[in-house]
């Protein structure tokens, strides 16, 4: 597969890297400085002061609870009417947050992404139908403006209403698809319901992305739809999708780092973690003009990827995101991440697309209940048969977990599922209280 460079950007030399970023960090913090947020953080910072990009630590961070103090405007360093979007986090809890862009920031961000979708093969006679929720969410105008920009025919399918998805897959011969992997898993099922198998579609890429999601969940998509699957990784604070993007190697995402200066830090001491380990992801918009962030915490837990990418992009690549610093649960004194369940979930072959981690509380001890759904030709009436595969996933889970979780089998498509990312905790301690 060609993997040519949409712009020489993605090819500069790791020097060339380090000083466009040095040069863009210092007129990023000049602009900054117009904005009633960091117009205060920033006093008695000269950017002239920074050299290098490494020079960042000395800034201090930005978090949410920084955006939502300030929302609605405070981060703008222009006057709203230079304003042309607004989008917002998924987020279920807290107050909202907002992002707003400039026309500027607009095209900037389709570049991004078509950057993103060019570098895995997708071109501009691909039919290209877009299956994520349009809206206040990113994975919507985000994408479709970047496969517009690439040239793609885009169908802006929007999220939900599976018969009508399959429709337009089949009546446009749609070759590339961007989708939710938990909503890629259930569309899987609502199309072998219609006589139909995944396979037959004429299908060739998936871009999968916008909830954390395991190596076996990519498999599994890869090998139901029979199409190259890729890790699409961004968040509302940094544009949305197109800050980092798995290449054809399918060994990492690539991080743009002519847009985005990232650090790995551990979230305890906020000092950078060992090059390789596991930390918290912290970036800095480094050509957004109507609302740049500076060392944005973004609670999400990765680490680098050691080496150069054969693919030849010099931009260094992060880990598919691990958990998120706050979806994190204790359990008798142990850390456990939704992703380890999946992982260990989806290695078995008897079960389905779907399942829920139920957190409980009896008297003073919590408990884990992780609900199943097993593939229909599995979930026969022989109880001694369901027991056997519920021990066997429990021992499963155990192993990895170091906890014994109770294992609940139910029926394929019997657990609830939402159009947008998967809910994949329910915490049930504090309503028991
Ligand atoms: P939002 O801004 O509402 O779209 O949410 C952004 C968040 O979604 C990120 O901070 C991540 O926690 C999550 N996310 C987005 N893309 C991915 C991905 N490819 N893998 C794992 N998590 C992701
Ligand atoms: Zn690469």
């Amino acid at each position: 597969m060609s993997t040519e460079f949409f712009h020489p950007e993605e090819g500069l030399s790791r020097e060339e890297i380090a000083s466009l970023q040095t040069q863009r960090l210092r007129e990023t913090l000049e602009r900054a400085k117009h904005s009633p947020f960091y117009s205060e953080r920033l006093q008695g910072i000269d950017p002239e002061s920074l050299n290098s990009p490494e020079d960042i630590r000395h800034l201090p961070l930005t978090s949410k609870e920084d955006l939502r103090a300030f929302y609605p405007w405070g981060f703008l360093t222009e006057p709203v009417e230079n304003m042309v979007r607004l989008h917002a986090s998924s987020g279920t809890t807290g107050s909202p947050i907002a992002i707003l862009y400039t026309r500027q920031d607009l095209a900037n961000w389709a570049e991004l992404v078509a950057r993103c979708m060019n570098m895995v093969g997708v071109r501009s006679g691909d039919i290209f139908q877009n299956l994520s929720g349009y809206g206040l969410f990113t994975g919507g105008l985000g994408i479709h403006y970047g496969a517009e920009r690439l040239g793609c025919l885009t169908i802006p399918a929007g999220a939900g209403n599976s018969k009508r998805q399959i429709k337009l897959l089949q009546d446009f011969r749609v070759s590339v698809v961007h989708i939710i992997p938990s909503y890629a898993m259930h569309l899987s099922t609502v199309i072998r319901e219609t006589g139909m198998d995944p396979a037959d579609l004429p299908l060739r890429i998936a871009l999968i992305g916008a909830e954390p999601h395991t190596e076996e969940i990519r498999q599994r998509i890869e090998e139901m739809y029979k199409v190259s699957a890729y890790n699409s990784y961004g968040l509302s604070e940094m544009n949305g999708p197109g800050v980092a993007f798995e290449c054809p190697e399918q060994k990492g995402m690539h991080l743009w780092e002519d847009s985005y200066i990232m650090e790995i830090l551990d979230p305890r001491t906020l000092e950078p973690v060992e090059e390789g380990e596991y930390g918290e992801l912290v970036m800095t918009t480094l050509n957004r003009e109507g609302m740049p962030l500076i060392r944005y915490r973004t609670k999400d837990l990765t680490r680098l990827v050691p080496g150069a990418c054969p693919c030849g992009r010099t931009h260094r690549r992060i880990e598919r995101i691990a958990g998120r610093t706050d979806d994190m649960i204790i359990l008798k004194g142990v850390n456990i991440y939704p992703m380890q369940v999946e992982k260990i979930l989806m290695g078995i072959p008897e079960v389905g697309q779907n399942y829920q981690i139920v957190l409980e509380r009896s008297g003073y001890i919590d408990h884990m209940r992780v609900r199943v759904e097993i593939k229909d030709e599995y979930f026969v009436e022989d109880m001694r048969v369901l027991k056997g595969l519920e021990q066997k996933i429990a021992r499963s889970l155990r192993e990895e977990l170091l906890v014994s979780p109770r294992v609940e089998l139910v029926e394929h498509r019997s657990l609830p599922r939402n159009e947008g990312k998967a809910e994949r905790v329910v915490d049930m301690r504090q309503s028991e209280n």
